[in-house]
């Protein structure tokens, strides 16, 4: 039987593949420290599991509306509300099987062959595939480490073509961490506004900011980009929910609506007693995201330091997420067993052979020069692993 040309187009997602390899590795029984993978090492807060039990208890266990009950559109709203000073009625709220979820329906939704969309590198993996998958175009541009990896203006504007319909946006970013500024985003709704385009502002790790940085959603800037915009976020990262699988959009009624009869198709509702846990994060204390994020700031400054005093390391101290993107660049050439390191994927081979730690290749989210580090993991497994990188790399002949 043949496979679609469409999925035999797919890169598989080598966070997924490296993360299975170190696991594999550990049930081998080899000792290997992960820092490949992006969710919190934070358990569910209880309020919100036990919500979510109290829901199957009183039988919530059937189909719900397809974009989830209006008591969790509600929730968003207030969210929204409180969090980003954005107003949504129902109509403009969509709830689906996890941030990627929402994003593939914004992407099926809007696109159609031809079509251009702006991402900017480095960027999270499953963003061009996704576009792809519409048989739009991903067009990638790269922003500088020497600026942070932050997005401007001055970035965006040379790719946009008569074909552009999309500007993705990830403020914090995953891989690099970084989150944009008021002055950088008014720069860039100013350009989509001018131009008719749509943005798609994926905010999943807006709680996770650092030393006082304040996210700010690119729509709440103005009228216009409100219009302009599809919010897109998860329960993933801020309420330790990976396995919820919960993730929504908010933006012109007309989209949603359109989201929402493709899901209707598709997947029908997120899991009824899942949305019920959601309403409880969304609306019960917050106190467990600001805790995750005490912890997260201290693991930063940490793996930071650790990484910029290794020889040949440079590592940028980002705004948010929990991700470091070092620059390993100056140690390419050095040898490995005798063979020289070339590229980001060797690099990351050597350091889970040599150091038996697990890091993703920076190629994977479009920049070679560097590793992706996830410090979702505890201080005790970063001073380890960052003991045993920094042993393997003094070793390299
Ligand atoms: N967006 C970004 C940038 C992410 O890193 C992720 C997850 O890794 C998601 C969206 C999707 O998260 P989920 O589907 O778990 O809600």
């Amino acid at each position: 039987m043949n496979i679609s040309q469409r999925v035999k187009n797919l890169v598989p997602s080598a966070t997924l593949a490296i993360g299975a390899k170190a696991r594999q590795m550990q049930a081998d029984g080899i000792d290997v420290i992960g820092f490949a993978q992006g969710e919190p090492d934070f358990d569910t807060p209880g309020h919100i599991k036990e919500a979510a039990i109290q829901a199957v208890r009183d039988g919530f266990t059937k189909y719900t509306a397809t974009g989830g009950i209006n008591e969790l559109k509600d929730a968003v709203a207030a969210k929204l509300k409180r969090d980003n000073g954005l107003t949504y009625a129902r109509n403009q709220v969509l709830v689906s099987c996890g941030g990627k979820h929402s994003l593939y329906n914004v992407f099926q939704a809007l696109l159609d062959p031809g079509d251009e969309v702006i991402i900017p590198a480095p960027y999270w993996v499953s963003f061009p595939e996704q576009v792809k998958l519409s048989g739009a175009t991903p067009v990638i541009v790269q922003t500088k480490e020497s600026q942070g990896f932050r997005l401007n203006r001055e970035i965006l504007e040379p790719a946009v073509t008569p074909r552009t319909k999309i500007i993705v946006l990830n403020s914090p970013s995953n891989p690099t961490g970084a989150a944009l500024s008021r002055t950088e985003l008014e720069g860039v709704a100013a350009l989509a506004v001018q131009r008719g385009l749509c943005i798609v502002s994926d905010e999943t790790y807006e709680a996770l900011v650092y030393d006082g940085f304040q996210h700010v959603s690119i729509a709440s800037l103005s009228p216009a980009a409100y219009a302009h915009t599809i919010v897109v976020n998860s329960m993933s990262k801020a309420y330790a929910m990976t396995g919820w699988r919960l993730g929504y959009a908010a933006g012109p009624a007309e989209i949603i609506k359109a989201m929402d009869g493709l899901q209707g198709q598709m997947t029908s509702n997120p899991t009824s007693f899942a949305q019920r846990g959601a309403v409880i994060a969304l609306t019960g204390s917050q106190e467990p995201t600001h805790q995750m994020r005490e912890e997260f700031a201290k693991r930063r400054r940490r793996i930071v330091d650790r990484l910029n005093d290794m020889p040949g390391i440079r590592c940028h101290s980002p705004e948010g997420a929990f991700y470091v993107f070092p620059n390993i660049a100056r140690l390419y050439q050095k040898r490995y067993q005798g063979k020289p390191i070339t590229n980001s994927t060797e690099f990351s081979a050597f350091l889970l052979d040599a150091a038996r730690i697990a890091v993703v290749p920076g190629v994977e989210f479009g920049n070679d020069n560097h590793i992706r580090i996830s410090y979702a993991t505890s201080m005790e497994h970063i001073e380890k692993g960052m003991d045993r990188m920094a042993e393997a790399i003094a070793a390299l002949g």
